[in-house]
C-alpha cells in the first residue's frame, strides 16, 4: 500500500512517498510501520505556532526523529508468529511505550492511559492515525511484550541502538569517560535473618497446601499455625531484641524440621519453595551430626553469611553490600565535556554510554574491563578513563593500556606520612634500583622474571636519618629492599596522585555523582516496581536511554538559543511556511470531507456541505 506524506522534520519542504506497512513476517502478523518517510500534510497541523513550538522542544521531537526509527524492531519480531494468531500492535510503537514508561517511571495502567491520550506521545511515537488499533494497548500486551525483552535480553539492543544514534547526531566526543556505580532496590521487603526464616517457611507451606494438600495435613500443626496465616508472618518482625536470638533458634529448627521430613519426597523437594529453604538452611546454619545421635542445626554468626545469600524469598536474585545494604547496582560509563565556559558545557551532550546492572555483592574492579571493551566495540572507545580507587586496581590498569586507554584513579589504599616511598629511589630504565634517598648506591642488585632486590650497606642505613620510614629490610649482611614490578607501579601512581595535573584531571569525575542523582530523580531507578535479576536489569537500562534522551533535549534546545541570527532568518522563514502549510492543511482537510462522502460517518457530509 502507498501513501503521501507530508513533511514534519525540521525541514519542512520535504516531501516524499512511502509504503505505511512493511511486513517482516510472511504474513501480515508481524505489524510495522514506515516512521523514517515525512508526510506530505503535516498530521499535527492542529497544533498552533506555540504549542508547535514548544512541541518541537520537548524529548518527544527528539524521540521521534531519531530514535523511533532505530527501535530494533528486527530483534523482537522473531518472538511473535508470523503465521499464527492475531496481528501484533506495530512494533515501533510497542517499543517505544516500553522505552517511555520506564523513563517516566509509569505503572502498566498510568502507561496504557498515556498512550491513549497523551499528545506528546502520539507526537513521539509518529502516531497520527485515531484509531484504537493505533492508541491503545491493554495492560496484557504490554506485560507479554515486556516478557519478551525481558527474557530474551533485548533491552541491551534498544539501549545500544539508541545510544549510538545519539553519539552520531551530537557530535559525542567520547574520548573522555568517566565511570561510577549506583546502588539499586528491587520491590521487596528489608528482611532481618528471623524473617527470610519465616517467610521461607510460609511460602513453602502455602504452596504445599496447594499442591499436597494431605501432606499438609500430617504436620505438626502447631507449627502450621505459627507460619501459614498470613498475620504469623507480622509476629516476626515484631521480635524484641532481647528475645531475638531464641527465636532464631527456633524458627531455624522448625526450618531444619521441614527439610528433614520432606527431603525423600521427590515430588514435593522438587517444588520451588523447598529449594528455597534448602538454600536458606545452608547459607545460615551449620548441621552438626554425633554418631548415633539426630542431627542437630547451629545458626552461624552473622559475619559468616556470605553476601550473595538470600535477602528475601520474593527476590532471589537481590545480594547484600555491606555498605549499601540489599539489592543490585548499576555501572553507569558516562562521556564528559571539561571546557571551563558554562554554556559550552550546557552544549554538549554528557552521554551514558555504558550500563550493566550486576548484584549488589559484585565488586566494582570486575566492571572497567566489560564497560572498555562494550564501548570498542560499539565504536565509543574513550582514551582516558576517571574512576574512583575500586575500578583502578593494578590489573585493571595494565589491561587498559593494552586497550590503549589511560585509567585516571587513585590507588588503594594509604601510606603513613612518613613512610618513604619506593618512587623516591632513583631506578635505571631496566627496573634496577642506582641511588636511595639519601644518595647511597647499592652494593648489589638481583633481578629475576618480575622480582629485584636491591642491597645497601648496614652501615649506611643504621646512621641514616631516615630509617625509620625506609622500606629496608635488615639482613645477615646487608640490608635488602625487595620489591617487584607491580609494587614499582604502584609507588609511581601514588607521587603522582600529588601532582597538580592529577588533581585537575580528576576533578572532573565528581560530576558522575550528578549524574547518578539525575538517573534517580528523573527515572526512579533506585527503588523499582519489579523483582528478580532481568526485570531490574531491564528497567535500569531503559531508564538510561530516558537519561540520555532528557539531556539531549536540553542540549539541543541549548545549541538552538545559541544559533546565529543567520540560522535565525532560516528558522523565521521555516516559520512562515509552517503557517502556510497548516491553511493549506486546513483546506485540504474541509476538501476532503466534502469529496469523501463515503469515508465520512454517517449524516457528516451534509452537515460539512451545508458548511
Ligand atoms: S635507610 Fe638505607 S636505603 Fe634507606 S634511605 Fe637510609 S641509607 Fe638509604
Amino acid at each position: 500500500m502507498i501513501s503521501l506524506f507530508y513533511a514534519c522534520n525540521d525541514d519542512p519542504l520535504v516531501i516524499g512517498f512511502s509504503p505505511t506497512i512493511e511486513r517482516l513476517g510472511a504474513e501480515e502478523m508481524i505489524h510495522t510501520k514506515d516512521h523514517k518517510t515525512a508526510y506530505i500534510f503535516d498530521p499535527w497541523h492542529f497544533l498552533g505556532r506555540k504549542r508547535r513550538r514548544l512541541m518541537d522542544e520537548s524529548w518527544a521531537a527528539l524521540f521521534r526523529e531519531h530514535i523511533l526509527c532505530e527501535l530494533p524492531v528486527n530483534k523482537v519480531a522473531p518472538y511473535f508468529s508470523d503465521g499464527m494468531g492475531r496481528p501484533t500492535k506495530e512494533l515501533y510503537t510497542a517499543l517505544g511505550v516500553l522505552v517511555l514508561q520506564q523513563m517516566l517511571d509509569l505503572t502498566d495502567e498510568e502507561t496504557v492511559s498515556q498512550l491513549a491520550f497523551n499528545l506528546q506521545w502520539h507526537y513521539a511515537l509518529d502516531i497520527a492515525d485515531e484509531t484504537d488499533e493505533a492508541k491503545y494497548l491493554c495492560a496484557k500486551t504490554l506485560w507479554n511484550l515486556r516478557s519478551v525483552v525481558i527474557e530474551n535480553h533485548l533491552e541491551q539492543h534498544l539501549f545500544e541502538r539508541s545510544t549510538d544514534v545519539l553519539a552520531r547526531v551530537f557530535k559525542v566526543d567520547t574520548s573522555k569517560q568517566r565511570m561510577d556505580s549506583v546502588h539499586i532496590k528491587s520491590n521487596m521487603r528489608r528482611l532481618g535473618r528471623i524473617g527470610i526464616f519465616a517467610k521461607s517457611i510460609h511460602a513453602f507451606l502455602v504452596n504445599l497446601k496447594r499442591q499436597h494438600e494431605e501432606s499438609l495435613g500430617n504436620l505438626d500443626q502447631g507449627l502450621v499455625e505459627r507460619y501459614l496465616p498470613e498475620k504469623a508472618l507480622g509476629c516476626f518482625s515484631l521480635v524484641k531484641p532481647s528475645e531475638a536470638e531464641k527465636t532464631l533458634e527456633r524458627v531455624s529448627g522448625d526450618l531444619f524440621h521441614l527439610v528433614q521430613r520432606f527431603a525423600d519426597d521427590p515430588q514435593v523437594s522438587s517444588m520451588y519453595s523447598y529449594r528455597t529453604m534448602l538454600r536458606v538452611l545452608k547459607e545460615h546454619c551449620e548441621i552438626q551430626e554425633e554418631e548415633g545421635g539426630p542431627a542437630e542445626v547451629k545458626v552461624k554468626p552473622s559475619r559468616e553469611i556470605p553476601s550473595d545469600s538470600l535477602q528475601n524469598p520474593s527476590d532471589p536474585d537481590a545480594t547484600y553490600d555491606g555498605h549499601k545494604g540489599q539489592g543490585y547496582q548499576v555501572q553507569v560509563m558516562e562521556t564528559y565535556c571539561t571546557h571551563e565556559d558554562e554554556k559550552e558545557r550546557d552544549k554538549t551532550l554528557n552521554l551514558i554510554t555504558h550500563v550493566e546492572v550486576q548484584p549488589a555483592c559484585e565488586s566494582d574492579a570486575h566492571a572497567l574491563i566489560p564497560a572498555l571493551e562494550s564501548a570498542i566495540e560499539r565504536g565509543l572507545a574513550p582514551e582516558e578513563v576517571l574512576a574512583d580507587s575500586l575500578y583502578g586496581s593494578d590489573d585493571n590498569c595494565q589491561k587498559a593500556e593494552a586497550m590503549d586507554i589511560e585509567i585516571i584513579s587513585p590507588t588503594m589504599g594509604s601510606v603513613k606520612q612518613e613512610t618513604i616511598s619506593l618512587s623516591e629511589f632513583r631506578f635505571s630504565d631496566r627496573g634496577k634500583i642506582i641511588a636511595c634517598p639519601q644518595g647511597h648506591v647499592p652494593v648489589r642488585t638481583k633481578h629475576k622474571k618480575n622480582r629485584y632486590t636491591a642491597a645497601f650497606e648496614c652501615s649506611d642505613c643504621t646512621a641514616c636519618p631516615m630509617r625509620q620510614g625506609c622500606p629496608v629490610k635488615p639482613g645477615k649482611k646487608h640490608c635488602h629492599l625487595r620489591y617487584d614490578d607491580k609494587t614499582m607501579r604502584i609507588a609511581n601512581r601514588r607521587t603522582i596522585e600529588h601532582s597538580a595535573q592529577f588533581k585537575e584531571k580528576y576533578r572532573w569525575r565528581a560530576g558522575v555523582e550528578s549524574t547518578m542523582s539525575a538517573y534517580d530523580r528523573t527515572t526512579g531507578v533506585k527503588r523499582l516496581r519489579v523483582r528478580g535479576f532481568p526485570a531490574v536489569r531491564f528497567c535500569a537500562t531503559l531508564k538510561a536511554i530516558g537519561v540520555n534522551l532528557m539531556r539531549a533535549t536540553a542540549v539541543r534546545k541549548a545549541r538552538r538559543a545559541g544559533q546565529d541570527p543567520a540560522q535565525g532568518g532560516r528558522l523565521s522563514l521555516q516559520s512562515v511556511i509552517s503557517v502556510v502549510k497548516e491553511h493549506v492543511a486546513s483546506v485540504w482537510g474541509v476538501a476532503k470531507l466534502i469529496f469523501s462522502p463515503f469515508a465520512c460517518p454517517k449524516g457528516t457530509f451534509q452537515a460539512h456541505f451545508a458548511l
